[in-house]
């Protein structure tokens, strides 16, 4: 079985790098969860007095991802009524699966499971063909899509610390060991805010249900908030000659593209399970690793993100893309034997790409 192969690896991985793994704040309050290879079963509502017990816990069953609540609860190891909520950080998701890039009409496909129909890109809610919204999708993990994704993790961050006033040392940036990032903050100040109350700040970064004449008034003398943002764009000087149906054209066209694209669901879920850094992801064999803000502009995940960087693996490749990792570039592949590093193989392998040859 392809599982056990990619199991062996990632115990390879954990059994030298667990150590990485930092303890969570108040790791006794979390709640963690651990998707099996075995059968894709999900084992929640796990605790762990310190971070050596999990470790070892990865150790010995070497799961395919590792989760762990934004959540702090009284009894985490109890279902989800009995867990007694006390708070939760403030979790934000950007992933280049919400972002429209180009080049996914390269990489991406999507099949509708009702009709069948294929088609490259984006995927509809809908199947275009049938209306039904049961769609699966193949994605890849290209530079392109994870420069974007960076570049929307770059404007939230600007938002949270001008607009909201989070510091440095409460935002922690995470690549997802995917297509995206994690931006977490901990800070006593919005740990028992509500759902309701995490959507209005999610909406107001996504710029969604901003008063634009309220913005239009303020753009002149010292603006704040999203006025500041389009004052650097427009003047109200040079709106003279416009129509007022106009101006705010001009203004919701500017906030739609200062606006950051970011999966409201997860920011809204005040009992979400994350992925732990330091961990590995079971769709591509990368680490979640840690980005230091300072750092973010030139962090490349395809340089950074490796787990396994010794060895190489003979593999037979039914189709891929042209791909980057580790400053090599690879493919694209059709149906041919090749060997690779190692991080590139587990990358085909657990994407579904690819098979062993042996
Ligand atoms: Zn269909
Ligand atoms: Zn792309």
């Amino acid at each position: 079985m392809i599982e056990d192969y990619i199991k062996k690896k990632f115990f390879e991985y954990y059994r030298l790098f667990s150590w990485r793994i930092k303890e969570p704040k108040e790791i006794t309050k979390r709640e963690f969860g651990f998707l099996l290879f075995k059968e894709k079963i999900m084992v929640r509502h796990k605790n762990f007095l310190n971070i050596n017990t999990l470790r070892e816990f990865i150790k010995t069953i070497v799961p395919s991802d590792v989760y762990y609540s934004s959540a702090y609860y009284l009894k985490p190891e109890e279902e989800m009524k009995g867990k007694e909520w006390i708070g939760a950080d403030l979790i934000f998701d950007i992933d280049a699966d919400h972002i429209d890039t180009l080049c996914k009409k390269e990489h991406d496909k999507w099949i509708c499971k009702n009709c069948s129909y294929t088609s490259k890109g984006m995927p509809p809610e809908k199947c275009l063909k049938c209306g039904e919204s049961k769609i699966q999708t193949e994605t890849w993990i290209c530079q392109k899509c994870l420069e974007k994704a960076k570049e929307e993790t770059l404007k939230l961050i600007d938002f949270l610390m001008k607009d909201f006033g989070f510091k440095k040392e409460n935002i922690k940036i995470y690549f997802t060991g995917h297509r995206g990032y994690h931006i977490h903050i901990d800070s006593n100040e919005i740990l028992q805010l509500t759902s309701d109350e995490r959507k209005e700040i999610v909406d107001y970064v996504m710029g969604i249900g901003i008063d634009l004449n309220n913005v239009l008034n303020n753009i002149d003398e010292q603006p704040s908030g999203w006025a500041k943002r389009v004052a650097s764009i427009i003047k109200s000087n040079s709106l003279k000659s416009l129509t007022k149906r106009r101006i705010l054209h001009e203004i919701r066209s500017i906030i739609k593209d200062k606006a950051v694209k970011v999966d409201s669901v997860v920011t809204m879920d005040i009992h979400r399970l994350i992925r732990l850094p330091e961990t590995l992801n079971g769709k591509t064999g990368l680490r979640a690793v840690k980005v230091d803000l300072t750092n973010l502009e030139e962090f490349n995940p395809l340089n950074e993100a490796i787990a396994l960087e010794k060895g190489e693996e003979k593999i037979y490749i039914k189709e891929a893309p042209k791909f980057l990792l580790g400053g090599e570039e690879f493919g694209p592949y059709k149906n041919e034997e090749v060997t690779l590093p190692m991080a590139a193989a587990l990358l085909l392998i657990c994407k579904g790409k690819a098979k062993l040859v042996n």
